[in-house]
This record gives structure tokens, C-alpha cells and sequence, in this order.
């Protein structure tokens, strides 16, 4: 009898313990699980932001984009200011003026809602309209890349609270959504085209391209030929991607291509200076920020603008 209970007991025991190891196990899971499911949804609010070339290619579905100013950049930056002479290729003269420049991906209505990355980085066409008119109503004055130029290089003066809407990557939904709209309210604005990618599933074709270019309201950019982070490339491949783009696209229109982005907002000192020397007069990045001059002309700061419309978007646009 005493045996007995004694086994009972160790059989308690054992129960106890095992259900405790159980309830741990199950604290872990679910602790881990937690963390898990946290990482993904941060990396899918990264993917908002992400500059995908190919929305089908997993290739570029783990690149995210740069959005600091690198130190090398930042010291010739510093230099240039202290002596007033141009350092490393960077200048710091000259005006510095309030330019949001707002960039885009998708706009339209998304065929494949369950393509993620497709959906967290559209936006509808009404969403766009409304912030058209939102800008329009309220004085803005759209220019392009090339008038940008002007203003830095004092060839013309900077127009009334002046904005710039640029599209990367050359998605067909640019033709069939966004240049009605563009039409529709006669405002100007930069598509940036992967040269390689022109006439792939997806993307404008020539024709819609050279239609794109031919409306008179679209400068057409440059985006390297295969849409890589340049600041990862060996400077003979970042300089034939910059330059094949430029020579393609201008092969194709026929008109000079001044307009250079940053695929991922991927850029250097030494990716400023092939970008210069390839005859570019801007390029735009992924950094942050509402104002242009000498200083950052190679590297543009721009702003998303999200689904934001009417004040919030104004309040956006107003922010230094
Ligand atoms: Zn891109």
C-alpha cells in the first residue's frame, strides 16, 4: 500500500513536471511565434518603400532602399561648404530651394491582390487624381527634372510653390492610369525607365513609351539597363548600367535623357561622379527631404506621398 502511493506520487510527479515543460514549450512557441510575425510585418511596411524592378522577380524582393546620405558623400558635402570649392565633384553654391519631389510606383487597381508587394506599393488612380487636384487647388506648380536643372544652373527662376511627380521603373500602369490623369490636368511629371526592361511583360512597351514621351508632359528618366544597386557594383559595371540606360533611351525618343534615379536608392560618391560624367544634369534617391540644391542635386531627396490627400498631403508636401 505504501509502495503503491509512493508510485502514485512519483507519478504525480512526473505528470506535474510534464505539463509544466508542456505549458513552457507552448509560452516559447508562442513568444517566438510573436516575434516572427512581428519581423514579417516590419519588412512589409519596409516592402512600402521598396523600389522593386520586376514585381514577380525575387531578385530584387529582398534588396530594401538606401534612405541616409553615405559618409563618403557627406564629408564632401562638409568640404565643400567649409573652403567654397567644389569637393570630390560636389558643389555647395548657389540657391537651395523647397522642392517636394514626390515619388511613385504603382497607381492602379491591383488585378493580383495577392501579389503583396504589388499591393503595398499601389495606390488607386482616384487616390492620385485627388492628390492632383489637391495640389492644383492649392497654387502648386508641377515641373520636371529638367526645369530643376534650369533653376539650379540660374538659367531660369524657380516658379511659384514648385513640385515634381516622378514614377520609377516603367510600369505599363503608367501609360494606361497615370497619363490620362497627367492629361486630364495638363501637369508635367518624370517617368524613370529601366532601358532592359522596356517591352517585358509588365512594362511600357516602345510604343507606349515613345507615346509616353511624345505627350509633352512627360520627361523621360533613366534608371539604369537592369534596375541594380549601383553602390554594390565594381565601377566599370555601375558605370555601363548608367550609361546603356541613357544611350538606349535615347536612341529610342530620340530626345536628350538628363533625368537620372538611383534603382533602390542605391548610390555612392563614386556612382555621383559616373552619373555626372555621363551628362546627367540630377538624380534622384530614396533619401528623405523637401528641398533641392547644388549640394544634393546627384542625390534628390524625395517624399512618398502614400494614399495621403487635401491636408494631409499638403502638410506633407509644406514639411522642411
Ligand atoms: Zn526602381
Amino acid at each position: 500500500m505504501k509502495k503503491y502511493s509512493r508510485k502514485n506520487r512519483q507519478l504525480t510527479l512526473m505528470v506535474a513536471l510534464g505539463s509544466g515543460f508542456f505549458v513552457l514549450a507552448l509560452i516559447f512557441f508562442i513568444f517566438f511565434s510573436f516575434l516572427l510575425v512581428n519581423k514579417s510585418l516590419s519588412a512589409n511596411q519596409l516592402n512600402k518603400l521598396f523600389v522593386t524592378g520586376n514585381s514577380t522577380k525575387s531578385q530584387n524582393e529582398d534588396q530594401i532602399s538606401q534612405y541616409n546620405i553615405p559618409d563618403d558623400v557627406r564629408q564632401a558635402i562638409d568640404q565643400a561648404v567649409k573652403t567654397g570649392q567644389p569637393a570630390s565633384g560636389i558643389r555647395a553654391d548657389g540657391q537651395t530651394f523647397h522642392l517636394p519631389i514626390l515619388i511613385y510606383h504603382y497607381v492602379e487597381h491591383v488585378r493580383d491582390r495577392k501579389d503583396t508587394i504589388r499591393m503595398s506599393l499601389d495606390i488607386l488612380p482616384e487616390t492620385f487624381e485627388k492628390q492632383i487636384k489637391t495640389l492644383q487647388d492649392s497654387g502648386y506648380t508641377f515641373i520636371n527634372m529638367s526645369d530643376v536643372a534650369d533653376i539650379l544652373d540660374n538659367i531660369k527662376p524657380a516658379p511659384p510653390k514648385p513640385v515634381v511627380l516622378t514614377f520609377d521603373d516603367g510600369y505599363e500602369d503608367f501609360y494606361f492610369d497615370v497619363l490620362p490623369i497627367l492629361k486630364k490636368y495638363n501637369v508635367k511629371a518624370v517617368a524613370y525607365i529601366v532601358s532592359g526592361f522596356i517591352d517585358r511583360p509588365n512594362y511600357m512597351t516602345s510604343a507606349e513609351l515613345t507615346s509616353v514621351a511624345q505627350s509633352g508632359l512627360v520627361e523621360i528618366g533613366a534608371h539604369t539597363a537592369h534596375h541594380l544597386g549601383l553602390a554594390s557594383l565594381n565601377e566599370n559595371s555601375a558605370k555601363i548600367e548608367i550609361n546603356t540606360s541613357k544611350i538606349q533611351l535615347e536612341q529610342k525618343l530620340g530626345v536628350p535623357i538628363t533625368a537620372f534615379a538611383y534603382p533602390y536608392g542605391s548610390f555612392n560618391l563614386s556612382t555621383i561622379a559616373l552619373v555626372k560624367e555621363a551628362g546627367f544634369r540630377t538624380a534622384a534617391s530614396t533619401v528623405a527631404g523637401t528641398t533641392i540644391g547644388n549640394q544634393d542635386r546627384f542625390f534628390a531627396f524625395r517624399i512618398h506621398p502614400g494614399i495621403s490627400v487635401g491636408e494631409g498631403l499638403l502638410k506633407e508636401l509644406a514639411k522642411q
